[in-house]
């Protein structure tokens, strides 16, 4: 702890954002650089707590205090090499975590937390720019070959993982560029792309083999990956959308939020649009929210990302929908500290405009004659009680009844489970209950020894901080299984681990 009266002397700060009204005139990253004496006076506020919560509270055990103090003291190389030694890719979660860790943090108590999320993203972007950060590839390699399945954040930390523990690693993916959803999902504001491929290329100088265009079920047989290699990680993500089947669906102008966002992705890099991130192409051709009246439908993050996304492309009138009622500004009793809280959260995008809407259920969607959508019937919900009843029902409140104008709807009410037709029905993998991969507790699929599974794919639909984590713990077991114990760090202790099984 570097400074102990840090906390008392000075307060949370965070670097400032470029304008609304500036920002949205672009695709680029608007979050100002925070200058390092900042950054040491924000470390300086960790209490360095004799049970750091914060570090329990990150999914990836990020040993907090540790990194907060070697910044305050300046050693950034001495910070990133803690920051690593759990978190393989803390430039992507330093701009886009929800940071579970600062909702546990002990001063968030009855202060602002510390903030780690923007230390961290800063302990990343320096060692990178002064060279921390650098291809290390392993010394020995043991000969054995591992395919990784999917290149979203949860296969790429398990590449990452398993290449340092010398295993030869080959990562297919079928969309044409790495990253999953961090490429193909996640707008280049939140994340730019420039970010994802420098990691990539870092990962190629270790040793590891990117396939890209490669669609395993479809142009590559799982045959061959089952013979090939010696044990295979499917990280594919949960890729099935929600719908929302009420009358009027297939009129045009309704649209998964992935085809939008996707399509966007491609449209800043200059991609050609003929295919999705899935390698099928694009049935309903360019999709822009310019000039129209945009239904978000669905109050998540990626409803917030098409939010953003309409105002860059210049929509007439954004309006998003939540059918859940409007979270509380602050903890209730029900979330007390140090559990993440459900409250009410602005992101960047809501701050660039939109009109926000809770307790809506959408009915219908209407039309005119030639199929085009023109607008959206929606009612409020509410509690009722009804006549004998003693419980209070979240029900349509009669009378509610409206129409709102709409062009352009998007629907962003998650994902239902992965992709299982093709390569999951072919390898022959059992389903949860959710209909997500079925795996024991070490990863491992219940159907196949060699085959283990990571990320959205097994836990559902999350966030990238779990992916990585899976990512990090299913390339232990897989390390394990093929070596009969394990170098690679656990998430649990942090410590080396040798089991045997
Ligand atoms: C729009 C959007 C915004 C989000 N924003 C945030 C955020 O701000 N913060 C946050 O923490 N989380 C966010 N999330 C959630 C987060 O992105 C995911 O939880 C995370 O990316 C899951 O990682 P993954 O590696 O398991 O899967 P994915 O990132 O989905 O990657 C899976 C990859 O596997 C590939 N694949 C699938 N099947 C095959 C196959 N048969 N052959 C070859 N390749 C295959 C896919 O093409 C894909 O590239 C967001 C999600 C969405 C949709
Ligand atoms: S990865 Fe997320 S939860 Fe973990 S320390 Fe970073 S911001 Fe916090």
């Amino acid at each position: 702890m570097g400074k102990p009266t840090g906390f008392l002397e000075f307060g949370r700060e965070l670097p400032k954002k470029k304008d609304p009204s500036e920002r949205v005139k672009n695709y680029n990253e608007f979050v100002e650089v925070f200058p390092e004496e900042k950054l040491k006076t924000q470390a300086s506020r960790c209490m360095n707590c004799g049970v750091p919560f914060c570090h329990s509270g990150c999914p990836l055990g990020n040993i907090i205090p540790e990194f907060n103090d070697a910044v305050y003291q300046g050693n950034w190389e001495e910070a990133a090499e803690i920051l690593l030694s759990t978190n393989n890719f803390p430039e992507f979660t330093g701009r886009i975590c929800p940071a579970p860790c600062e909702s546990s943090c002990v001063l968030g108590i009855n202060k602002p937390p510390v903030a780690i999320e923007e230390i961290e993203k800063n302990i990343a972007e320096i060692a990178f720019s002064r060279g921390y950060i650098k291809a290390n590839p392993p010394k020995k390699r043991t000969g054995k070959k591992v395919a990784v399945i999917g290149a979203g954040p949860a296969g790429l930390a398990a590449a990452a993982q398993l290449n340092k523990a010398g295993h030869l690693v080959t990562v297919f993916e079928r969309a044409d560029s790495v990253g999953g959803l961090l490429r193909y999902g996640i707008p280049d504001f939140k994340l730019e792309k420039s970010i994802v491929f420098r990691r990539a290329k870092l990962m190629e100088e270790e040793g590891i083999v990117f396939k890209t265009n490669a669609n395993v079920g479809e142009n590559v047989k799982v045959k061959e990956i089952l013979n090939d290699f010696d044990a295979v990680v499917l990280s594919g993500g949960s890729t099935t959308p929600r719908d929302l089947n009420i009358p009027g669906r297939n009129l045009k102008g309704i649209h998964f939020a992935m085809e939008f966002l996707s399509q966007q992705n491609k449209r800043v890099s200059n991609i050609e649009r003929t295919v999705d991130h899935t390698g099928r192409p694009y049935k309903n051709g360019d999709l822009l929210a310019t000039g129209k009246n945009v239904v978000v439908i669905g109050g998540g993050d990626t409803g917030s990302d098409c939010v953003g996304t309409s105002n860059r492309h210049g929509a007439k009138s954004i309006t998003q929908l939540e059918v859940m009622p409007k979270p509380p500004e602050g903890r209730t009793e029900q979330m007390p500290w140090p559990n993440y809280p459900m409250i009410l959260r602005t992101s960047t995008s809501h701050e660039e405009g939109c009109s926000r809407n809770w307790s809506i259920t959408t009915k219908e969607f209407l039309g005119d004659e030639q199929g085009n959508l023109k607008g959206i019937k929606v009612a409020d919900m509410g509690w009722v009680t009804e006549e004998g009843s003693k419980l209070p029902k979240f029900q349509e409140l009669p009378g509610t009844e409206r129409i709102i104008p709409c062009e352009l709807a998007l629907l962003a009410i998650g994902f239902l489970h992965p992709q299982k037709e093709g390569m999951l029905t072919e390898m022959g993998v059992e389903f949860d209950d959710r209909g997500n991969v079925k795996c024991k507790e070490n990863y491992q699929t219940t159907t196949n020894a060699k085959v283990f599974a990571a990320g959205d794919m097994r836990r559902g639909q999350s966030l990238v901080v779990w992916a990585i984590s899976e990512g990090r713990e299913a390339a232990r077991n897989v390390d394990i299984y093929l070596m009969g114990s394990s170098q690679l760090e656990a998430r649990d202790t942090g410590v080396l681990d040798t089991t045997v099984v």
